[in-house]
């Protein structure tokens, strides 16, 4: 499907590797010139290079903490004016609500709801003012579905999902379609890292871990960064015009519920 969006410019944040560069991968694919954002300058330049060589766009890395304003001041000053967002950020580490400090808190409110909202405001004023514009934000399943060892990102995640469903109401009207993705567990390091935690607290391999873990979802499978690179490349499309504040689960069917 030819999603209309070629020539468009992207801003997509985290995406020297998992998720982030899922969507990287599939906007540049669909011919979106992007500027993309890590903190390693190693990898973030080599993904650029490689999206670039596989895809024929512009890709531009920039090597910045997405959640600090002085990250996202470098990111926003390469990119300039964007048509596409995709915010996205390291996920809180897992842990005991009895232990989490306000600093834990502030950290995780920072990275996973406050630096998107940021970018948002940094760069939706200008998709309206052009008529067209797409923001996605990935958050996470915890927003339908709280997991109780990653306290931090149900926390700051809701707060995003609530910003988003007044705000993207309110841009809608000028040619502007925000919407979150809320991934289950896909195959990325983020996914080995949580395995590892409930190796580490179960005292069983990294292998049973896994497979428990599969066997909670109904396909079987994690999903790819490939499956959520499309669905996002897709919510960016001409064609999701009338797709507006949505929570978009890919989840492999895991969370058991009616709609
Ligand atoms: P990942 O494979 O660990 O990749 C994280 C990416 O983000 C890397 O490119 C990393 O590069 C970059 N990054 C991390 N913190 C950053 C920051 N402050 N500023 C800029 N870049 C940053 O993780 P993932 O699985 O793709 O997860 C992406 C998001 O989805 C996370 O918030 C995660 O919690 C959420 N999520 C993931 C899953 C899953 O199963 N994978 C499920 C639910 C929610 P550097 O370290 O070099 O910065």
């Amino acid at each position: 499907m030819d999603l209309g969006i070629r020539g468009k410019r992207g801003l997509v944040c985290a995406a020297s590797k998992g998720l982030g560069r899922g969507c990287a991968e599939a906007l540049a694919e669909a011919g979106v010139d992007l500027v993309i954002n890590s903190r390693t300058e190693s990898d973030i330049t080599r993904t650029a290079e490689e999206i670039a060589a596989k895809h024929g766009v512009s890709v531009t890395p920039v090597a910045a903490d997405i959640a600090t304003d002085e990250g996202r001041a470098r990111v926003l000053e390469a990119v300039g004016q964007a048509d596409i967002l995709v915010t996205n950020a390291g996920g809180p580490p897992p842990g005991d609500w009895r232990d989490w400090s306000r600093d834990d808190f502030i950290r995780a409110i920072d990275a996973n709801m406050l630096s998107a909202i940021a970018l948002m405001q940094a760069l939706v004023p200008g998709m309206m003012e052009r008529g067209w514009g797409r923001v996605v934000n990935i958050t996470s399943q915890s927003v339908r579905s709280p997991i109780a060892v990653l306290g931090l990102s149900n926390t700051a995640r809701a707060g995003l999902t609530g910003f988003v469903a007044g705000m993207s109401r309110q841009v809608a009207g000028h040619g502007v379609c925000v919407n979150n993705i809320l991934p289950g567990i896909h195959a990325t390091d983020r996914a080995v890292s949580l395995d590892k935690g409930v190796s580490d607290r179960q005292g069983i391999s990294l292998e049973e871990a896994r497979r428990q873990r599969q066997a909670t979802i109904p396909t079987g499978t994690y999903g790819t960064p490939e499956d959520f690179g499309a669905t996002c490349a897709f919510l960016c499309s001409q064609q999701a015009r009338f797709i507006v504040g949505q929570n978009i689960l890919l989840d492999g069917g895991a969370l058991n519920v009616t709609i």
